[in-house]
């Protein structure tokens, strides 16, 4: 029998820990650095400032801060989050996409509470549904965007950053650090850290929760998979409310690496994109594919050649074709891609695929092996594992799942279920929805949706939210919403003569743009099928 006993250190002495084999025991000093247990992501930040006080931490058009700058100016938030009474509270984030958000991220994390990032553009109603859902105690913006939320529903507290963050913040009072200290040392490891709000089909966007012990596991699984060091610089393209952020944030925060928050006016300009890549010497992107078609559809690689600079090319979110792979593979033979898979629900990913052959352009990319620690179950309608080529759902368990929505305890309950392979003991695994097969080399492949979920241009959609949108219109009795896969559209089918521009005037204020229908059919009645619901099926076929 082995047995383990592990002896926690005093601060800055060095651990001790005994390894009882047999009655055999051997002792071994280890470092410090070593033997911290992590409990918070933001003790990767105190190392990290340790070792690199002055190197750029994160950067966006406006600023760049260090990592001892990132340090001061999240704890000097920290500090007042923790002086208000804050401990395990939900923190909305106000602020448009920058360095700020960042800082105000882990401000929330030093003092063991929960960030909930709020998009500036996103439609009051929908920020007003995220409010009744997440109960902020605390918004942290500034006075200006304060007046733009003064229009929700929220009468609550706010912290303003020009009030509490001071370019050069050193430490605060000493009581004020020693109560902060003292709050991240009652938090533990399971306690959140993030909600993201993702769509939701009944038009209610749904907090996915996210623990510390989730990203840290995720992101050690990141920067050893793709050996990170503070000598790399990532090119941040994920908004910071949609997880694929969580790659760059947090392997910066970790290894001292360097993130610039590339300006997102620039995915529009391919040429400018890669240019901007080049000066800033970034080494590593991990963008959604949309974001790398519109790059290989430009063949902007003629103008730039990046072959000297980029090193690793990661996407995740949405399939990436081969197509498009394939003229990236060709411009930047050098370089490592990745397909990484996952919902948000999994802290960002839980399979990946190191491109590692040679695909026709017509061939689907693998989305690979579960990631070590995460266990990946195919199972069929019978709720079995498949055999063979034989298509299922799959379906995740591991330390990065989700504790479930947010004060959601239904659509929690839906999809985060009893592993039915083990009567044992409780264990959860998260139904994704996603249909896969294992090919011969025994690699899963993404194949479709079981639902109305897509993913447009990046975004994770439920179409019942536009539904739900749509339906408050009073002159319209029916609709249903498809995605025209080929084409890249969001089809809405309706029964009255209204045009397009009319409904999405109407409707904007319901939904973010992205979600907005592409194209609006009208059909004289609605199909329905042998249970009385929309034959989507039917309607199918108008878009083929
Ligand atoms: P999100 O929660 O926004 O990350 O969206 C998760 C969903 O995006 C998954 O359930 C899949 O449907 C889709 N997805 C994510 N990564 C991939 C991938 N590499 N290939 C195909 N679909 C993906």
């Amino acid at each position: 029998m082995i047995s383990l006993h592990v002896t926690w250190p005093e601060a800055g002495k060095p651990a001790v820990d005994a390894v009882s084999r047999n009655g055999e025991k051997s002792c071994r000093l280890i470092k410090n650095k070593e033997k911290t247990m992590k409990a918070n992501v933001t003790y990767w930040l105190d190392e990290t400032a340790a070792r690199f006080p002055d190197k750029t931490a994160y950067a966006d058009e406006n600023k760049e801060i260090t990592f001892s700058k990132l340090r001061a100016q999240s704890r000097a938030i920290a500090c007042e989050l923790t002086a208000r009474g804050l401990f395990k509270k939900p923190v909305a984030v106000f602020l448009e996409k920058g360095v700020d958000v960042l800082v105000s991220f882990m401000g929330a994390a030093y003092s063991c509470n929960f960030y909930s990032p709020i998009d500036v553009d996103m439609p009051g109603s929908r920020v007003n549904k995220i409010l009744e859902v997440l109960e902020p105690a605390v918004v942290i913006t500034t006075g200006a965007l304060r007046e733009v939320f003064s229009a929700y529903d929220y009468k609550g507290d706010f912290l303003l950053l020009e009030d509490v963050v001071t370019e050069d913040a050193a430490a605060a009072e000493p009581a004020r650090e020693a109560a902060l200290e003292a709050a991240r040392k009652r938090g533990i490891d399971t306690d959140l850290l993030y909600v993201l709000f993702t769509s939701g089909s009944t038009g209610v966007p749904k907090g996915v929760t996210i623990n510390h012990r989730a990203v840290i596991d995720y992101i050690d699984w990141v920067t050893e998979t793709f050996a990170i060091t503070e000598k790399d610089s990532f090119g941040n393209q994920a908004p910071f409310y949609f997880d694929n952020s969580i790659l760059d944030i947090y392997s910066t925060l970790k290894t001292g690496a360097t993130t610039y928050i590339i300006p997102k006016t620039l995915f529009a300009q391919p040429v400018p994109l890669l240019e901007y890549l080049k000066e800033k010497k970034i080494n590593t992107i991990f963008w959604v594919p949309s974001a790398l078609i519109v790059v290989a559809k430009l063949k902007a690689f003629k103008n730039v050649d990046l072959s000297d600079t980029l090193r690793r090319v990661l996407f995740c979110g949405e399939v990436m074709p081969n197509k498009q792979l394939n003229v990236w593979r060709k411009f930047l033979p050098d370089v490592q891609y990745a397909n990484l898979y996952g919902p948000t629900e999994i802290t960002d990913a839980c399979t990946y695929y190191i491109v590692d052959r040679e695909f026709s352009d017509e061939e689907p990319l693998p989305i690979g092996f579960p990631m070590p620690n995460t266990d990946i179950l195919v199972l069929n309608e019978k709720n079995e594992p498949v055999t063979g080529e034989e298509p299922g759902e799959l379906c995740v368990r591991g330390t990065s799942l989700s504790m479930g929505y947010y004060k959601n305890p239904e659509k929690t309950r839906e999809a985060f279920v009893q592993n039915p392979l083990n009567q044992a003991v409780p264990e959860l695994i998260y139904r994704t929805g996603d249909v896969v097969k294992y090919n011969e080399r025994g690699e899963i492949i993404y194949l479709s949706r079981k639902d109305f979920q897509i993913k447009h241009m990046g975004h994770r959609i439920e179409l019942g939210e536009i539904e739900t949108a749509v339906s408050s219109l009073p002159e319209i009795s029916l609709n249903c919403c498809l995605y025209d896969e080929k084409r890249q559209k969001i089809v809405l089918f309706i029964e009255e003569e209204l045009d397009k521009a009319y409904i999405n005037e109407k409707i904007s204020h319901l939904v973010p743009e992205y979600m907005l229908p592409n194209k609006v059919v009208r059909v004289e009645k609605m199909p329905m099928n042998a249970n009385g619901k929309i034959d989507r099926v039917k309607l199918k076929e108008y878009i083929k």
